[in-house]
């Protein structure tokens, strides 16, 4: 009898590992409040919303185990689920990862670099992440912020009154837990590193990708084979997959500044950075994730061939040019475009290292609308 797994979320990370279950045996049905949600073609969906805790927990009678496609579901209310259909990656991950704070609190106890960073409720706190840290800071909400929204970035006295103005027009709450001010990095690089470890202690990581972000959206990644930062984030994602007791993938978003890796955020799911891994690895990400939270042996995570993600945002290209490009693989999410909306991606795959040259040239096939 085949098992059934309920994917909290019903987007394309939901379909992908609902594609990657099939030849497992496994049968997914996804949670989404939009019935015509992505994943629905491959794991149907089960209409609620993410706060509704009696639509949850009749979605988890109907299923073996549950895992989850995106980190801001309602924590309580998962917790409240009862605990017949167990939960991967465990809430610990998911509770740290929900909250920036948490996160670089965590990071830094566990001797994992990061930049400085204050809490910031209200203007005196400010005022000494100023004085501590200096400007410029970027300034994000702790909680429910992603692709760089819920972020300022403060250069000068003047971009501080007006966030403090700002501030005290919504009374300083707006929907609002609260925000960290960071001390600004100028990188060199952005990399991301995917582990994964199952029930029992397994662990395993893929080569480092690096990430190109325009406007604070990822627009294309690159896996890096023989990075020199390699052992260093995988000795970071180790310690933290090993405090955590995690189950499945967790990735670990990095600045390099200065040769050396200073961790940002992390994710415990599969990666918009670990698509890539499809064509490009033994094993993907999304079967790596199944194996993990089934607790079956792992597959080997060494990159086959050097690869290139390109993501397609608020629109799709046409389709012939794509597939008529030599070693190119096009995965359209079948979801209406709209600008900054992430509908499609492509991986281009190649056993010599690919260069600046036809990055740029793949570049002139991306949508990117935001
Ligand atoms: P995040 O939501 O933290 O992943 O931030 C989105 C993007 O904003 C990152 O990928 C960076 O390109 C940029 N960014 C975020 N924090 C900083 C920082 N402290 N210094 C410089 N750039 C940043």
């Amino acid at each position: 009898m085949s098992t059934k797994l309920g994917i909290i979320g019903g987007g394309q990370l939901a379909r992908m590992l609902g594609m990657a279950a099939l030849p497992l045996g496994i049968d997914c049905q996804s949670y989404d409040p939009d019935s015509k949600a992505c994943a629905g073609k491959i794991a149907p969906i089960f209409q609620g919303s993410f706060d509704d805790s009696d639509a949850l927990q009749e979605f988890a009678a109907q299923v073996d185990l549950l895992t989850y496609e995106f980190e801001n579901v309602h924590l309580q209310t998962l917790a409240a689920l009862d605990k017949s259909s167990p939960i991967y990656p465990q809430l610990a991950s998911l509770e740290i990862s929900q909250h920036r704070l948490r996160e670089k609190k965590l990071f830094n106890h566990l001797e994992i670099r990061t930049n400085a960073f204050e809490s910031v409720k209200n203007t005196t706190d400010l005022a000494l992440a100023i004085s501590n840290i200096n400007l410029p800071l970027v300034i994000k909400s702790v909680s429910g912020g992603y692709d760089g929204k819920h972020q300022w970035v403060l250069k000068t006295q003047h971009d501080v009154d007006a966030w403090i103005l700002h501030r005290q027009q919504e009374n300083w709450r707006g929907q609002n837990p609260g925000w960290i001010a960071e001390g600004w990095i100028n990188f060199q690089r952005e990399v991301s590193m995917i582990g994964v470890r199952n029930v029992r202690g397994e662990m395993k990581f893929y080569d480092l990708c690096e990430n190109v972000h325009r406007q604070g959206i990822l627009s294309h990644t690159i896996n890096k084979i023989n990075d020199p930062l390699q052992a260093d984030a995988e000795h970071y994602v180790a310690k933290l997959m090993q405090h955590l007791q995690h189950v499945g993938i967790l990735t670990v978003e990095f600045f390099v500044c200065d040769g050396r890796l200073i961790a940002n955020e992390m994710a415990p799911r599969v990666h918009n950075t670990g698509h890539w891994t499809i064509e490009a690895a033994h094993t993907s990400q999304f079967e790596n994730h199944l194996r993990a939270i089934m607790n079956f042996p792992l597959g080997e995570t060494a990159s086959t061939t050097q690869s290139v993600i390109i993501n397609c945002i608020g629109g799709h290209p046409d389709i012939k040019n794509i597939l008529n490009y030599p070693n190119l693989h096009w995965h359209d999410y079948t979801k209406p475009a709209r600008p900054g909306r992430k509908v499609a991606h492509m991986t281009y795959c190649d056993k010599n290292e690919i260069s600046e040259v036809k990055i740029r040239e793949l570049l002139k096939l991306q949508i990117f609308n935001v």
